[in-house]
Formats: structure tokens, C-alpha cells, sequence
């Protein structure tokens, strides 16, 4: 039957009662308002409680580290472009493969494109990705004798290489701190937490990256962004985040309002002061 037979089958309402479904409909429809607690706050006052988000993360995770396997420079900067729209897990699965084949950056810059495309095809974008390898590690290889530049100019001017991957890099093996990686988990918790205050959605990477550098320690900005992807994966997942189970929800405006009916009786009952 189409759309328009079943619709004769529907009982009809009153122009009352659509309004108020309508109401209703939009009122569900409506993107959710920021949470309050977060955007009343003073910059100052963000900082402190970012601080305290980050004592309760080196508790969680003492030791958040990248989950991408690699052992050089290179093999991460090939690994960080890999995993561009897939999953560490899946990466990792290939780059033992891509990287046995092809250990240097002049091995990989001589490749034949279809080998390699061949290899990183379960990536996804695998004919994008297999171009910027390859392009990446005959710049690595041609301007920077095999070895993967240590700066944010330098990385960037690489083929396939943005300012995140960059900051992979930087950060995770060369201990620089340049800036923080927003990745869809950072970016998302960063909301969640009220960590961000300029951008408009959790793929603001550029606004995020700026608000969480003013609030967080710069020593500390290399591992908040792995304990947060750590914590993304673990606790607080786009779906259904663990409220009653996250240690950080006392320090989080958006405790309890994305969770299940269970979760926000127990936000009430913490607000309440009964725990
Ligand atoms: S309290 Fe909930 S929304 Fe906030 S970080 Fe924890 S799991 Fe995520």
C-alpha cells in the first residue's frame, strides 16, 4: 500500500491536538542546547575544572598511549594517515603487512601504487590514502634524507599531512607538544565535558584544538588527547555513554542528560544530594 492509502487508514486528529504533536515534534527535533553549567563558566573557571578532569584521567589512565603500533617516526606517520575514516584496529592489521614490504621511506616512495593499494584497501579511501603514502615518503625521502621532519611546518608540507597528524607525531614521538589532536572521540568528549566554549560541533577540530590548548597545561596536551580517545572508547562512546560508571561525572555538564531514564534518576538523586 503507498503513503497516501495508509495515511486514509489514520484516525483524524483535531487541529489541537496536531498543534501540539507538532509542538511536540519539533520540540524532539530541535538540536539540544548546550549544557548550561559549562558555558556560564569563566575561562578561569574552565581551566580549573580541566584540571581537575586531568587529575581524574592520569588516575583512569596512567599510562594512554597511541593505539596504533609502530616502532619509527615513519611507521607512525604511515599508520596516522592510514587511519583517517577507519579504526585503529583495522590499521593495525595492515601496517605489518605494508611495512614489511616496504620498511623505508624510499622503499615505500618506489612502490607500485596497485601493490599498495592493494594492501591498505580494507582502510577505506585506499586509492587517496596509497597516493599520500607514497607521495609523503618521496618528500620524507627526496627533501629530508629518509627521515620524518620534527616540525609542524615541515610535517604539514607533506603530502596527505595535516595539522592532526602532525600533532601525532609530534606528540607521540617526538614529545613535542605543538598542539592537541582532535580526533571524532576528543572532539566529542570536549563537548561533553564543556571543554570547548568557541565551536559549533563536535568536528570544529580547529576551534576545539584552540579552546582545549588555553585551558590545559601544555605538558599536558599530547596526553589528554590519548586519555581522552581512551575514555571515548571505554566509557563515554557516541551512543551510549556509562554516566553511572564514569568517574568524571561530577566534573561534567553533560552527566546523566545523554543517558538512559536509570541514568538521569541518578543524576536527580546526585543533585539532591542523597548519594
Ligand atoms: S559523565 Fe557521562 S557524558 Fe560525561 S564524560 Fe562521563 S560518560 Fe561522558
Amino acid at each position: 500500500m503507498g503513503r497516501s492509502g495508509s495515511r486514509q487508514n489514520q484516525p483524524v486528529k483535531s487541529t489541537a491536538s496536531t498543534a501540539k504533536s507538532v509542538a511536540a515534534a519539533s520540540r524532539r527535533c530541535s538540536p539540544k542546547p548546550p549544557p548550561t553549567e559549562a558555558t556560564d563558566e569563566s575561562v578561569e573557571q574552565r581551566r580549573r575544572r580541566a584540571r581537575s578532569i586531568l587529575t581524574q584521567l592520569r588516575k583512569l589512565y596512567p599510562i594512554a598511549d597511541c593505539a596504533l603500533q609502530h616502532s619509527s617516526a615513519l611507521h607512525l606517520l604511515i599508520a596516522t594517515i592510514l587511519s583517517a575514516q577507519s579504526t585503529d584496529e583495522m590499521v593495525n592489521k595492515v601496517t605489518p603487512v605494508l611495512f614489511a614490504k616496504y620498511p623505508t621511506a624510499a622503499d615505500l616512495a618506489a612502490a607500485d601504487p596497485a601493490d599498495v593499494e592493494r594492501i591498505v584497501h580494507s582502510t577505506g579511501f585506499f586509492r587517496q590514502k596509497t597516493r599520500s603514502l607514497i607521495g609523503a615518503c618521496r618528500a620524507i625521502a627526496e627533501r629530508f634524507g629518509g627521515e620524518v621532519p620534527a616540525t609542524m611546518e615541515e610535517l604539514t608540507q607533506l603530502p596527505g599531512v595535516a595539522r592532526k597528524t602532525a600533532n601525532v607525531v609530534l606528540g607521540t614521538w617526538f614529545g613535542l607538544n605543538e598542539g592537541v589532536v582532535v580526533d571524532t572521540h576528543v572532539g566529542r568528549l570536549a563537548h561533553r565535558l564543556g571543554l570547548t566554549w568557541t565551536s559549533r560541533d563536535e568536528k570544529d577540530a580547529v576551534k576545539i584544538e584552540q579552546d582545549l590548548m588555553r585551558i590545559l597545561p601544555r605538558d599536558a596536551w599530547t596526553y589528554t588527547s590519548h586519555a581522552l580517545i581512551w575514555h571515548g572508547r571505554k566509557v563515554c562512546p557516541a551512543r551510549k555513554p556509562d554516566c553511572e560508571g564514569c568517574t568524571l561525572s561530577k566534573l561534567c555538564p553533560s552527566a546523566f542528560s545523554l543517558a538512559s531514564p536509570q541514568g538521569k534518576a541518578a543524576r536527580r538523586k546526585e543533585q539532591n544530594g542523597a548519594d
